[in-house]
This record gives C-alpha cells, sequence and structure tokens, in this order.
C-alpha cells in the first residue's frame, strides 16, 4: 500500500487528507505541530473580542476520524529529505512514497525583525488573543491615566497593512471603540480614539475593483478610521511608530503588512521566490521530484495567469483535493491533470453590516454584501457545533452591540506583563 504523508493541517492538507481518505488503496498520515485545524479568516474576529477561540478551530483528528485509512500525528515537521523519501519530526523519521507539503506562511517584517515585539502579526490563535489583550489592555489604561498625552497615546491604535485582514482588523477596532466599549467606560471619551490605517501603496484593498476599495475606505472611515495611503513605516518602538519620519505616539500596533512561506520549504532544495514560496509544476509538483507536491499558501503557482495565485483559503483547498486527485490517477497509471483555478471571487469586511463583494463581473457592497460574506463564512466553518455558536454570537453582538469574549487573559498573571517583563529586566 502506498504510503502518503501530509505536512499541515490548514485548508491544503485537510482537504487532501478528506480526498484520500476516499482512496482505500492507500495509507495516509497527517502530520501537523497543532492538533487543530485553523479557519484563519475569522481569526480577526477572536482579536476584536467577537469570537472565542474554539469559534473558530477544530480538533484534526476529529475532522479526520471517518477515514480509517488516515492518521493524525501531532508533531512538528523540521526537515525533509528528498533523496531517501523521508521527513524528519520532533517524533521521528516518516518514509513517504508521495509526500503532500501544505505548512502555509508566516507573518514577515522585512527585515526589520525586532518589530515583532511591538506590532504583533494576525496568523495564530495565540496571536489573536494576544492583540485580543493589547486592544482591551490599552482601554483600561487610557481609563486609569491621568495625563491627557497618555490617553491619547493608549486611544490610538495602528494598523500597518492595507490588505483585507489589515481592513478587517481596523474596521473591528473602529467599530469595539465607537459602540461596543463606549457604554462600558465612564472617563474615557471614545471619540478621542484614534485608529490609522497605514498602506504604503497608493490604495488599500489594491486587488480589489477600484471603486469597491473606494467604497471600503469611506465606510472605514464612517468607523473613525483614518486611512493612509502612500505613507511607508520606517520605525516601530515600545512608543509608536514612525511613518514619513512622523513619529505618532500609540501603545497598540498591529502589523497586517506581508507574509513568508513557511521555512520547511527551504529543506526540499528547490526553486523558491523571494516570499518563500516553492515553484510547483503545473501538476503541483516540484522540479525532478514527482512524488513531491506543495500546495496552498506556501506554493507558487504562475502557471495560469502569469503571476503566483493568492494566498487564499479556496486555492488551498483546491489544491490539496486536486493532489489527492493526481495521487489516484498516478494509482491507476492514468495521465496526471494540470492544475487550474476555479476563482469564484473575493470579499472583505469592513465592521458591522458593511463588505464589499467581486465576483465575476458582479461587485456590490454594503449590507447584502456583509450578509453574503456571514453566510460563506458560516457555511465552510469547520464542525456544525462551530456554525451554530458564531451565528450565535453574531446575532446577539449585532442586535446588542456586545462582545462575548471580552477576556483579557495572560499567561504571566500580571495585569500588564510589558511592564512585568521591564521589572524582570531590571532585577
Ligand atoms: C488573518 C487572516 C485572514 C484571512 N482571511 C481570509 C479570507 O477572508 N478569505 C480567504 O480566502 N483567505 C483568507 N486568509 C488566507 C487563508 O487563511 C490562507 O490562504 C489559508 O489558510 C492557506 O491554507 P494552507 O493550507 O496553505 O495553510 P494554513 O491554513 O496556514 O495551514 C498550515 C498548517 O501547517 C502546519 N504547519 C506549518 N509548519 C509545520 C511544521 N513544520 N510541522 C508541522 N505542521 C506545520 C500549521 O500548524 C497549519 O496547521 C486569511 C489569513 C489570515 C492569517
Amino acid at each position: 500500500m502506498k504510503q502518503i504523508v501530509i505536512v499541515g493541517g490548514g485548508f491544503a492538507g485537510i482537504n487532501a487528507a478528506k480526498e484520500l481518505g476516499k482512496n482505500k488503496d492507500v495509507s495516509v498520515t497527517l502530520i501537523d505541530r497543532r492538533n487543530y485545524h485553523l479557519f484563519q479568516p475569522l481569526l480577526y474576529q477572536v482579536a476584536a473580542a467577537a469570537l472565542s477561540p474554539a469559534e473558530i478551530a477544530a480538533p484534526i483528528r476529529s475532522m479526520l476520524a471517518p477515514f480509517s485509512n488516515v492518521r493524525v500525528m501531532h508533531a512538528e515537521v523540521t526537515a525533509v529529505n528528498t533523496s531517501d523519501k523521508t521527513v524528519t519530526t520532533s517524533i521521528g523519521d516518516f518514509s513517504y512514497d508521495y509526500l503532500i507539503m501544505a505548512c502555509g506562511a508566516q507573518h514577515a517584517y522585512f527585515g526589520n525583525d525586532t518589530w515583532e515585539n511591538y506590532a504583533p502579526g494576525l496568523k495564530t490563535i495565540e496571536q489573536a488573543t494576544e492583540i485580543r489583550r493589547r486592544i482591551l489592555t490599552a482601554f483600561e489604561k487610557a481609563e486609569l491615566a491621568a495625563d491627557r498625552q497618555d490617553v491619547k497615546k493608549h486611544l490610538t491604535f495602528i494598523v500597518v497593512g492595507g490588505g483585507p485582514t489589515g481592513v478587517e482588523l481596523a474596521g473591528a477596532i473602529g467599530e469595539m471603540s465607537r459602540y461596543t466599549l463606549a457604554k462600558d467606560f465612564h472617563t474615557i471619551d471614545p471619540k478621542l480614539t484614534r485608529i490609522i490605517l497605514i498602506e504604503a501603496g497608493s490604495s488599500i484593498l489594491n486587488s480589489f475593483d477600484e471603486a469597491l476599495a473606494s467604497r471600503a475606505t469611506r465606510d472605514l472611515e464612517k468607523l473613525g478610521v483614518q486611512v493612509w495611503t502612500s505613507s511607508h513605516v520606517s520605525k516601530i518602538d515600545d512608543d509608536g511608530v514612525e511613518v514619513d519620519n512622523e513619529r505618532i505616539q500609540a501603545s497598540t500596533v498591529l502589523w497586517a503588512a506581508g507574509v513568508y512561506a513557511a521555512e520547511l520549504g527551504n529543506t526540499l532544495d528547490t526553486e523558491q521566490d523571494r516570499r518563500g514560496r516553492v515553484i510547483v509544476e503545473p501538476d503541483l509538483s516540484i522540479k525532478n521530484h514527482p512524488n513531491v507536491f506543495v500546495a496552498g499558501d506556501q506554493a507558487n503557482f504562475s502557471h495560469q495567469t502569469g503571476d503566483p495565485l493568492p494566498g487564499v483559503a479556496p486555492v488551498a483547498l483546491q489544491q490539496g483535493r486536486f493532489i489527492a486527485q493526481n495521487i489516484g490517477r498516478d494509482l491507476k497509471n492514468l495521465p496526471r491533470k494540470t492544475f487550474s483555478y476555479l476563482d469564484k471571487g473575493q470579499m472583505a469586511t469592513i465592521g458591522r453590516g458593511r463588505a464589499i463583494v467581486e465576483t465575476g463581473k458582479l461587485k456590490f457592497g454594503g449590507f447584502i454584501a456583509w450578509l453574503t460574506w456571514l453566510v460563506i463564512h458560516i457555511y465552510y466553518l469547520t464542525g456544525f457545533r462551530n456554525r451554530m455558536a458564531v451565528m450565535f454570537n453574531w446575532a446577539w453582538s449585532y442586535l446588542t452591540f456586545r462582545r462575548g469574549a471580552r477576556l483579557i487573559i495572560d499567561k504571566s498573571w500580571r495585569m500588564y506583563p510589558e511592564e512585568s517583563q521591564q521589572e524582570q529586566n531590571v532585577s
């Protein structure tokens, strides 16, 4: 029986495993360093205290339990050895006849790695709860601050990067400060809350139609977000940011400006692009190794349009399934097919009741777009329980302006861990 190893239980890996699970002629091992599949498109809702982590994550083991030929390993893969067809992991080596790499991507700070401490990115549950902690803590500190300048600094939020994640984060903070939290504080004036979305390019959401991107800008402004385009961040520290030589004091800076493919791709010893994505062949295998495939955010597939496909969930999902089907064709001695992405469109949401949707020639925004966004996200959420829980939470927060997960949680049990860190550094 052919041994198939899948690295990563994200959109690509899970869908490859489910497809291969139907083929009883193969034995599949899926390895992930997390024991859960994460629905990243809703991470910003955890960061903005609208949803709890468990509502956007599901155990990989239970998702794949119906497939008796698929086993799940909770381990970190550290290297791929294409010459002897093994992967090295934290729990030992695994041999493969076919390997599917689907490790996703991580944040990139373009050589300014120290910025990460001051401006966390949003890619994992840990980062989302850390961002939530920082946002809620900033409001608490503002409420306590005696000095006007300090209040202003705590109530200034900067989001770097005007793609969908930055827009969603900035919109969610705007909504939180203007509506939800405003009723809970008695000292601070929510109108003082300043949210700045900084984008280096000439417009936000540059993959969208220009008119829709402008509409999103107006929607953000209604939520109190200032959109600064053609602006370059040159420094981030614990006091705020420097943008084109202007210093802005802010206690919360968030990073949504760039990603780099998972570093495990480096061990494949094959061509990568400048963002670390592995260049794949038309069938998603890598050059000289037809039994090694790369899918999702980790892959650079440019055969369809000349440009790499975007790092979005439908690309990963379709590629995962496609690879599994091609392996099935190999086993039946049928020729492989070449991958072709079926693009159903894109969407982004800007706070409560506002979104933009682009699908084929159809382009629209506003409440109907938001409903479309909502239905699609709930549909793709893994697990029935999650769907119901998320729907209930959204309905509740929509009708009442309340947010269910406003918890400041920190491992250190200190109120302001950055201060306890400073104390430790001093002592
Ligand atoms: C905040 C945010 C919002 C987004 N919004 C949208 C959206 O609205 N619409 C959309 O279509 N897309 C969105 N995306 C992008 C989408 O989530 C990704 O394109 C998609 O998750 C890529 O799937 P993947 O399978 O390639 O990787 P991932 O889903 O990232 O999965 C990779 C998996 O590999 C595992 N892994 C990595 N390295 C190792 C290792 N060394 N050993 C073991 N396991 C490993 C990880 O634990 C993870 O489970 C968003 C992404 C983010 C971060």
